[in-house]
């Protein structure tokens, strides 16, 4: 009803139309992408690869972040642009969250009594997600389930969904805070952002978006930009974090201006949990073979 109404409207004042779904090219595997969707945490389709996270001053892996896979048994294997948009849309993600949620949580609880002390994990909240009333609370349920220390937790938030409505997540975000997880801005620089809410907001970590690290090592303009974010993260006490690098001369790059940490296929690119440990013991390797 809500697309008739659209094309209506589109069509201009005193238009009527009739939905049908023959007549919509795409609709058809929309609806059976979101009814499979809806089954796909119950019938355990999801599961988590984890990228590892590099501190670059120590050389070592310190901590990781949860990307979730759906892979479904005639769609194949899907990333998550494939589907976290329609989560986001139809609600789905609450369910869907809140299970990639526990289950990085819990992952990152084993790898601590493993001897991996201090790990970290983060994983990504999306707009619905974040933008619930009770977002907090389940935040707060789910690490009490696991046992997982809530130091260890980062949660990543993109620019634009933190800075929209930015009263109201002020006051998430301190509820999040208390508890004591860590919240990181994803994607930073490409959204818009108001720098006095920046200053304002409780936030711990920005991560540059991998559209500044691309040829770092040869774009001057990009280069101007990381130099100044990582200004701007200094001088605010941020944790800056690197995405997508993919080359040892942008990691040198970045380790010399004073990047924290760096994520990306450099590294590593996600990988089982399974394969974790192994990078964690890869301690104080030099730079090259990192
Ligand atoms: P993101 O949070 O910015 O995650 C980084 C994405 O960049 C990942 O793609 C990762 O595989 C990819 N990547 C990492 N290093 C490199 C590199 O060196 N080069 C290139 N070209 N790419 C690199 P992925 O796994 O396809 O995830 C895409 C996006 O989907 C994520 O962007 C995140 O926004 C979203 N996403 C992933 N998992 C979840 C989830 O559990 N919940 C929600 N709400 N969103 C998720
Ligand atoms: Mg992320
Ligand atoms: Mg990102």
């Amino acid at each position: 009803a809500e697309r008739a109404m659209a094309e209506a409207k589109r069509l201009g004042p005193g238009s009527v139309c009739i939905f049908t779904p023959d007549a919509q090219p795409g609709y058809g595997n929309a609806l059976r992408l979101e009814n499979a969707l809806r089954h796909a945490v119950r019938r355990r389709e999801l599961y988590l690869d984890y990228q590892p996270c590099l501190d670059t001053s120590a050389r070592r892996v310190t901590g990781t972040e949860a990307l979730v896979r759906w892979r479904h048994p005639t769609f194949g294997l899907m990333p998550p642009d494939a589907f976290i948009p329609l989560a986001d849309e139809t609600g789905l993600i609450v369910d869907l969250g809140r299970w990639v949620l526990g289950e990085a949580c819990r992952q990152n609880h084993l790898w601590h009594r493993a001897g991996m002390a201090g790990f970290t994990v983060a994983v990504n909240v999306s707009a619905a997600q974040f933008r619930r009333a009770d977002f907090a609370d389940q935040v707060a349920a789910v690490i009490a389930e696991s046992a997982m220390d809530p130091t260890t937790l980062e949660l990543e938030i993109t620019e634009t969904v933190v800075m929209q409505d930015a009263e109201s997540n002020i006051r998430t975000l301190r509820k999040l805070k208390n508890m004591g997880v860590r919240i990181a801005i994803d994607d930073f620089g490409t959204g818009y952002s108001s720098l006095s809410y920046l200053k304002r907001l409780p936030i711990d970590i920005l991560k540059i978006d991998r559209s500044f690290v691309q040829n770092l090592a040869t774009d001057g303009d990009n280069q101007a930009i990381v130099r100044l974010i990582v200004a701007l993260a200094k001088s605010l006490k941020l944790t800056l974090i690197a995405e997508g690098v993919e080359e040892s001369e942008q990691l040198e790059f970045l380790r010399a201006l004073g990047c924290d940490r760096a994520q990306g296929f450099h590294i590593s690119r996600p990988v089982v949990p399974g394969a974790i440990a192994a990078l964690y013991g890869c301690a104080a390797l030099p730079i090259e073979s990192v």
